[in-house]
């Protein structure tokens, strides 16, 4: 599960991806490795870790992590092939969600590709380059539904979805905001069109309008926040120059920097909670003296595949999960009272795990 960074040149997308890079070099007990230049792995901010600490002193605390990709090099024409253009598409179509920087700063000395700061236009601007490209996917996926359809009559339905679907582009409306029954996303699988893709905006702000939340930031941010609203989006304000100085910080120093900006958690904590959760991400925790730590799961994953992500073994040969809530356990302040309040369930192969069960897994090995 990737989120991808894009933006038009000179808006701070390496400005935030440099911030990411140090905050996941921050977090000494992970064991982070550089897996390509563009790929940054930072923690997924989870204070539960904390407070189960407290109560079990373990050796090691080990958070959830999400990947980032910097995916530069989106310009205007990119879809025709401008720039590297359409290498940088087919980045994109490896991730699994977006993130869109989105200029929200005035400085005279950082040029702006189109002249003047504008995140209406930017912001149309990188959301056409995807939606050409999916226009020519498109296009061929209809001949294709179309050639099948004469030996077999079903495929008829597929080509008119998509026939549709390519009006709605050809509007300049992106695939996301194409209304879709669970049918018809299915057929999108094998054609996973870019502006389907969901997406949070960062809205980078200068470092003064980052500190002027009670009056919405600033114009540039209110405009971004009426765009976002018609995709049902999320927008995020940062200040990418202050996120990288910021990550750089512990923990504790990062606080007393944070509060003298006013400011309850970083930006960059922000975007990290909100793309965990918009990629679908829930964490289950587990809790001992060795390590206390967060696993991800996707919503709505059962009690053995839960399981598997610590070892195949304990999906193999699940029997049950012993759970208790987070937030039962911290009110009754350990498993033992948990127990004798009758909080302490037993949950078979077709529990559902939800965000913050703290879980023992019983399995034949
Ligand atoms: P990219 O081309 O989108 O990767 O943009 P960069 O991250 O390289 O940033 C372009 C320029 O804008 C650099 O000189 C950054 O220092 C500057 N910059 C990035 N974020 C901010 C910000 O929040 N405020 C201001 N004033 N400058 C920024």
């Amino acid at each position: 599960m990737k989120l991808g960074i894009v933006g038009l040149p000179n808006v701070g997308k390496s400005t935030l991806f440099n911030a990411i890079t140090n905050a996941g070099a921050q977090s000494a007990n992970y064991p982070f490795c550089t897996i390509e230049p563009n790929v940054g792995v930072v923690a997924v901010p989870d204070r539960r870790l904390d407070k189960l600490a407290e109560m079990y002193q373990p050796e090691k605390i080990t958070p959830a992590v999400i990947e980032f990709v910097d995916i530069a090099g989106l310009v205007r024409g990119a879809s025709k092939g401008e720039g590297l253009g359409n290498k940088f598409l087919s980045h994109i179509r490896e991730v699994d969600a977006i993130v869109h920087v989105v200029r929200c700063f005035d400085d005279g000395e950082i040029i702006h590709v189109d002249g003047s700061v504008d995140p209406a236009r930017d912001i149309e601007t990188i959301d056409l380059e995807l939606i050409f490209s999916d226009m020519e996917m498109v296009e061929r996926r209809i001949d294709r539904a179309k050639k099948a359809a004469k030996g077999d009559k079903k495929f008829l339905a597929e080509a008119e979805f998509f026939e549709r679907m390519l009006e709605h582009l050809s509007a300049g409306r992106s695939a996301r905001s194409f209304p879709m029954n669970e049918e018809e996303r299915a057929l999108l699988h094998d054609t996973p069109l870019l502006s389907a893709k969901p997406v949070i905006f960062a809205a980078n702000l200068s470092e003064a309008d980052l500190a002027n939340a009670a009056n919405g930031y600033n114009a540039y941010y209110q405009k971004v926040m009426e765009i976002a609203k018609t995709e049902n989006a999320q927008v995020i304000p940062v200040c990418a120059k202050i996120e990288e100085e910021i990550a750089e910080l512990d923990d504790e120093d990062k606080q007393m920097f944070l509060d003298e900006l006013g400011l309850r958690e970083s930006g960059l904590d922000r975007l990290i909670t909100a793309g965990y959760d918009l990629l679908g991400l829930i964490s289950y925790l587990t809790a001992g003296k060795p390590e206390v730590r967060a696993w991800t799961i996707e919503k709505g994953t059962k009690a053995p595949q839960a399981a598997g992500k610590i070892h195949s073994d304990f999906e193999r040969g699940f029997i049950r999960a012993e759970i208790v809530s987070y937030d039962d356990l911290i009110a009754c302040g350990s498993i033992a009272a948990a127990k004798e309040k009758g909080l302490y369930r037993s949950e078979g192969k077709d529990y559902v795990f939800q965000d913050g069960d703290v879980v023992l897994f019983r399995f034949n090995v």
